[in-house]
């Protein structure tokens, strides 16, 4: 099998696929397919109910104070609902523009009410966090994108305010502990960390759900979508089971052991990189992801060389976003130490040959 560091639809455990394809054919001996269950049936509740239950629970928030809702329509569909909900249109909302993903948040919140920017780093083309300055107490909500899957950088310390945060975790959810309490809404598509596309989680303060600021229709209202527990319509019933298998992978691990995980290959990764002669980091270093991490060449000659030696090594998915150009490798949950540490041995490997 080829080792994927795509950004996404990215790498998913072994053991999920293995189970998602037996489900395909007999879903736990019912007879059924996963994919001929109804989606009002006890099968389905069932599913629903334990991946709300573990989503909340390794993120250690309480049921009691959030909720977890499954929609479909990507991380695009969550970037016009955040202002359509909760942005009124004499109201204003922050922004943190840290990325191509923040700006088009930032686009949509334009469409429905007053936004306030309070850092960017667009003239710099991302390559690190901005500062964001104090908040202003009157804003509807702050947004931000905590972890930017095309250039390679991530928040590492968070915006202290009593406004609402409402936080884009798409390329990281599940793969560090935070206290996550500190965010009033939570959304990550699943494609990256999670399952499958066709379905993203949101992650939101129940309290919130009560400043809906203008009529919607149910299906693009978060209040609505949780009052039927992710179930107005029908849900993509098999991305969501696909995601429970990997959020019950995940807890067999532990969210202490993923996150060991997760920073040793980083540093795995980023310290090749500092140490090579041939390749180095594009994002400042104190603001480097541990997801996502963006390199280059000084000669642009050896992209297309470094991506085709890499292949013959059976490594694929390492190409750069055509924004940032050389390489980029994507080192989601899926991706284990040893994966990384191949990663290592070929970019070595390389840098002999061409030396
Ligand atoms: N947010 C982030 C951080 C992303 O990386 C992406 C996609 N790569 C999106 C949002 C957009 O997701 P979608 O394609 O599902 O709309």
């Amino acid at each position: 099998m080829l080792i994927n560091f795509d950004a996404g639809p990215a790498a998913l455990p072994k053991e999920v696929l293995q189970q998602a394809s037996e489900a395909i054919l007999n879903y736990n001996n019912s007879g059924l397919s996963i994919l001929e269950i109804p989606h009002r049936g006890k099968l389905f509740e069932a599913i629903l109910e334990e991946a709300n239950t573990l989503a909340l629970e390794l993120l250690g928030l309480d049921k009691n104070d959030y909720q977890a809702v499954w929609m479909q329509g990507g991380g695009r569909l969550q970037f016009s609902m955040i202002p359509m909900n909760f942005l009124a249109v004499n109201e204003t909302a922050g922004y943190i523009e840290s990325g191509h993903w923040a700006s088009e948040a930032l686009k949509n919140g334009k469409l429905y009410g007053n936004t306030n920017v309070l850092g960017s780093s667009k003239a710099d083309n991302f390559q690190y966090i901005p500062q964001w300055g104090d908040t202003p107490e009157d804003l509807s909500y702050l947004h931000f994108t905590s972890n930017n899957t095309i250039y390679g950088t991530q928040f590492h310390s968070f915006p202290e305010t009593e406004v609402p945060l409402i936080v884009d975790m798409s390329s990281e959810l599940y793969s560090r502990k935070l206290d996550y309490s500190k965010f009033s809404l939570i959304y990550a598509v699943a494609q990256k960390n999670i399952g499958p596309a066709g379905v993203t989680l949101i992650v939101i303060r129940k309290s919130l759900l009560e400043k809906q600021k203008r009529v919607l229709p149910e299906i693009l209202s978060y209040r609505d979508m949780a009052k039927n527990n992710s179930v107005l319509n029908t849900p993509p019933v098999f991305p969501i089971y696909c995601s429970l298998l990997t959020l019950r992978w995940i807890k067999a691990i532990g969210m202490d052991a993923m996150q060991q995980s997760n920073e040793e290959k980083a540093r795995l990764l980023y310290d090749a990189i500092d140490e090579s002669k041939l390749f180095y980091g594009v994002a400042k270093k104190e603001d480097r992801s541990m997801m996502n991490a963006c390199f280059r060449t000084h000669d642009d000659k050896h992209t297309e060389m470094f991506l085709d030696f890499a292949k013959e090594r059976d490594i694929v998915g390492i190409k750069g976003h055509r924004s940032v150009g050389g390489f980029r490798a994507s080192m989601y949950n899926a991706i284990s130490v040893e994966d990384v540490q191949r990663l290592v041995s070929v970019i070595k490997e390389y840098e002999n040959t061409v030396n």
